[in-house]
């Protein structure tokens, strides 16, 4: 598999990943390879949700002769792969570290500003009539110890009176009653706002929309490399053809590769999320597990997983995978997947899956993206550390309003540019330490 910490560029033209989305989603292609020289305004490099959503937005609301070069196709990389969790958040930090981090006022802007996310997803579907198949809202965050069961009613009592945020505690008794037969949850805070999708038929919808504006695009077409001329455009180099435009956007995010923006690629560490999806549950399993719902969960691990049901009742159930491309597709990471699946619920014993793939997610070194001109007309959005379906699709409309010299909202999010990580080389390793130790904590320490 492609890896971008080890491979100089990204492969180009491949095929989206056996999941369960690409044969469940009905697929447009965006474009095709571009073959000629071309002058246009602004190039947005990649066709995932930030990619489409500012293309869209450039084009629709500012007027401007947008050109969207892919490598692959319309939400080839993580947009087409999530688990369709559109969550109030991005990056690792929750609203009580980032008020700590930059006061309770700020935090209080962030809340805002994801609540901004949401409602944009919301504007898009509808803009575009995007059947994406929204689900019930509703996120729980499980507890998967007892002991962090007893601090959720203080930190739910804390979202309710700082951010006049209405979560709901929900204890274990609830939890069971209500939601599901879970043995490793110990209660769970509710958020109402956030919502399950299908997240390739959004990334196609956005496409639609981005088109429908009168955004060009190419797929198959890789970015090689780009330079600044000194008369002021953008020369950037494609297999085939030169493009020269004024501005320039990466939407490239986890998948950028080694070469093409190293400022960008080794202020991201690409860590892999995997998913695996299961066969259909009958009515039975349906009854014991009590997953007869909609919710989104995720547990508070420090490597955590993330479930849901989709609508033909099977469960798409993910966490943390390789540490390497190369080892991606190993039988033992969707093994370990169906295994955690079932020591939560091991009345579903039986059950198998039919899906399983992985994706480049894009961890930041501050666990914060940012939104940023890195240098003149260069632009890019980044680093949302695998809570990206909202904010990717506002970080779109905000990359489009800094292109067009707009004011953002004050938030640090806007502010600077991603942090280089101090050893870039030794990402890997650090990775593989926190791993470890994240292991000896979900085990020993929560
Ligand atoms: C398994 C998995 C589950 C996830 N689940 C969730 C979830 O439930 N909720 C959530 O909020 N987030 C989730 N995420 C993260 C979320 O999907 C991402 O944050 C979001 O999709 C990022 O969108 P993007 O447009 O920035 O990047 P991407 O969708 O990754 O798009 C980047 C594109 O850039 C292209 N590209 C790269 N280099 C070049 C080049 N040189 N030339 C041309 N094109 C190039 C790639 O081909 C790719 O299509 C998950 C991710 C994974 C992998």
């Amino acid at each position: 598999m492609y890896d971008p910490l080890v491979h100089s560029s990204i492969e180009q033209g491949v095929s989206y990943p056996a999941s369960y989305w690409s044969a469940n989603t009905s697929l447009q292609s965006l474009g095709t390879s571009l073959q000629h020289d071309i002058n246009t305004d602004v190039v947005v490099v990649g066709a995932g949700y930030t990619g489409l959503s500012c293309a869209y937005q450039l084009a629709a609301q500012f007027s401007r002769e947008v050109t969207v070069i892919e490598a692959n196709n319309t939400g080839w990389g993580c947009s087409g792969r999530n688990a369709g969790f559109v969550l109030r958040g991005t990056g690792r930090l929750g609203l009580s570290q980032l008020s700590k981090k930059f006061g309770l006022d700020t935090a209080k802007l962030f809340h805002q500003e994801y609540g901004a996310g949401i409602a944009q997803v919301h504007r898009m579907i509808a803009e575009g009539n995007i059947v994406c198949e929204p689900q019930p809202s509703g996120y729980l965050k499980v507890a998967h110890t007892a002991k962090l069961g007893r601090d959720l009613p203080v930190q739910a009592e804390y979202l309710q009176r700082n951010f006049s945020y209405p979560v709901q505690y929900v204890s274990a008794d609830q939890l069971k009653r209500d939601y599901m037969q879970n043995t490793q949850a110990f209660g769970a805070i509710r958020f109402p706002d956030c919502f399950g999708v299908n997240p390739m038929a959004l990334a196609q919808g956005y496409a639609s929309l981005a088109k429908q504006s009168g955004v060009v695009a190419y797929t198959g077409t890789p970015v090689l490399q780009w330079r600044q001329q000194p008369k002021g455009f953008i020369e950037v180099q494609t297999p085939s053809a030169t493009v020269r435009c004024k501005q320039l956007i990466f939407a490239t995010n986890g998948y950028t590769p080694k070469n093409l923006f190293p400022q960008l690629n080794n202020a991201c560490l690409p860590v892999l999320s995997s998913v695996i999806v299961t066969q259909p549950l009958n009515a039975e399993q349906l009854e014991v597990s009590g997953l007869n719902h909609t919710q989104l969960v995720m547990d508070t691990r420090a490597l955590k997983y993330y479930y849901r049901k989709l609508p033909d009742n099977r469960l798409l159930f993910g966490g943390r995978s390789a540490v390497h491309g190369k080892d991606a597709t190993k039988p033992i990471y969707p093994a370990r997947l169906l295994n955690a699946l079932k020591a939560c619920f091991p009345m579903l014993e039986s059950l198998r899956y039919d899906y399983h793939w992985s994706g480049w997610v894009a961890v930041s070194y501050d666990d914060l993206p940012r939104v940023c001109e890195a240098q003149p007309n260069v632009f890019y959005s980044a680093g949302y550390c695998g809570s990206g379906v909202s904010f990717s699709t506002l970080a779109g409309l905000r990359l489009a309003q800094l292109a067009m010299g707009h004011g953002l909202p004050a938030l640090p999010l806007y502010q600077s540019s991603l942090r280089p990580f101090p050893l870039p080389g030794f990402r890997r390793i650090g990775q593989q330490a926190f791993y470890q130790w994240g292991r000896f904590k979900d085990h020993f320490l929560s």
